[in-house]
């Protein structure tokens, strides 16, 4: 049976649960609020289906050698409103618009009225609207692998769409079989935050009022290249705050898996893989501008026709990347995020002393971030790189 002996060898996919035909797996979270599986002994019967179904720890592909290209699609919502509420082009939003008009059921990760994120099932477009934008903190995958499987076997058309890694579990829990109907989506993936740091986030913020909605990357302030995330009051104020975001980018608070995720371009399981389509200015300025724009990769035959039909939704340009434009735009494609090298050290000191410590000693809360500011501030008034 599955033995998860260190945290770095597990996404938290679920698909060890999902397979188990005796419900001996329960996920359960450590003191980050990352989920990890624990067997029940007194069901299991010891039949390894759990271990042979982890994707995770299978043989990777080679990553690719330098020299290589990319062929990639600039993407954008013809619908400006749509294109606004979502992350970068709205690929996903279109792909979803197209499964529903199929009368197909999308899966994708919503942020619940507690503020949690989740991933869950919708067969009307108002349901997919909690997809858009990207939510940096994991998502919590409970029964959803089998609620697809369910569909699947129902005859229904599905869209999943997460990260690599959970994107790779549930194309390993689904049988060959059934995979005709089901689309596989992912993304370029930087790593996933901690679930419990961004609860205690969500409680600090609340000591202002009651929160009605929470945008990680709010594109209304300052556009898509600004990483800006905003609070929304229910007495209608809007609070623009980035302690969150300063820890999602200073690389402290991922899951351990994300230190050695295997999920480079080469070992992706799904059809298609979209981005933001960051540098598209110096390739194809018709693309550049504040609204944003998708990069999209087809990863599969089946990935190419979804994408061809798209054109109707999205205005498309194909283009053939270097590597060495990738490597310097997103790594991400090829290589896991590096972690601050005090990321161990920030997990015991969250454990020991909370959020608050945290968030004043690597956030941007209090002397230390603001003492960085000063010397950036001041080299860059120097000229020192
Ligand atoms: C944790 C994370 C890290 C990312 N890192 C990068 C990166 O390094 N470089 C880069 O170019 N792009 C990254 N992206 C992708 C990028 O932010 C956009 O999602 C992408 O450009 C697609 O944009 P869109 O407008 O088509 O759709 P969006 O409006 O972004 O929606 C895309 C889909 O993302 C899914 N999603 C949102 N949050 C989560 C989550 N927490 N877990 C699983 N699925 C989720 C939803 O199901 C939704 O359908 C990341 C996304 C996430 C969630
Ligand atoms: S990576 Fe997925 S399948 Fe493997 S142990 Fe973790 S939750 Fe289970
Ligand atoms: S070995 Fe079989 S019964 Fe035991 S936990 Fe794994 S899947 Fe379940
Ligand atoms: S970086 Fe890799 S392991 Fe981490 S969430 Fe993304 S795909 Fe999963």
């Amino acid at each position: 049976m599955i033995r998860v002996d260190d945290r770095i060898g597990c996404s938290g996919c679920t698909a060890c649960q999902s397979v188990c035909p005796h419900d001996a797996i329960e996920m359960k979270a450590d003191a980050m609020g990352f989920r990890y599986p624990a067997v029940d002994m007194n069901l299991c019967v010891d039949c390894g289906l759990c271990e042979k179904v982890c994707d995770f720890v299978k043989p990777c592909a080679d990553s690719p050698k330098a020299g290589f290209s990319v062929m990639v699609n600039a993407a954008r919502h013809r619908d400006p409103a749509s294109l606004a509420s979502s992350q970068s082009g709205g690929t996903a939003a279109a792909l979803a618009e197209m499964i529903i008009s199929m009368g197909g059921a999308v899966y994708g990760a919503g942020i619940n009225p507690d503020f949690t994120v989740s991933h869950s099932r919708a067969v009307t477009l108002e349901e997919c609207e909690s997809f858009k934008r990207s939510k940096y903190v994991q998502s919590d995958l409970s029964g959803v692998f089998r609620m697809v499987m369910k569909d699947l076997k129902d005859g229904m058309k599905v869209l999943f769409t997460g990260t690599p890694c959970q994107v790779a579990g549930l194309s390993s829990f689904i049988p060959e079989s059934l995979k005709e109907n089901l689309l596989l989506v992912d993304m370029v993936c930087h790593g996933v935050p901690s679930p419990a740091v961004w609860k205690d986030y969500v409680a600090f913020m609340a000591r202002k009022g009651t929160i009605s909605e929470i945008v990680f990357r709010n594109k209304d302030v300052g556009g898509w290249k600004m990483h800006n995330g905003t609070i929304r009051y229910s007495d209608g104020r809007i609070v623009v705050n980035n302690t969150f975001n300063v820890l999602f980018y200073k690389n402290i608070m991922f899951r351990p898996s994300c230190r050695v995720c295997p999920y480079h371009i080469n070992n992706r399981k799904s059809d298609i893989i979209v981005s933001d389509f960051w540098g598209v200015g110096e390739i194809l300025p018709e693309f550049d501008g504040p609204t944003g724009t998708s990069m999209v990769i087809a990863n599969t035959h089946r990935g190419e026709e979804y994408i061809e039909r798209l054109k109707d939704s999205l205005d498309m340009k194909q283009v053939e990347l270097s590597d060495g434009f990738l490597m310097r735009r997103n790594p991400n494609l090829f290589r896991p995020t590096r972690m601050d090298k005090d990321c161990v050290n920030f997990e015991r000191k969250y454990t020991e002393r909370g959020f608050l410590y945290v968030a004043r000693r690597w956030g941007d809360i209090g002397w230390r971030f603001k003492a960085w500011k000063l010397k950036v501030f001041v080299k860059n008034l120097l000229g020192i790189r």
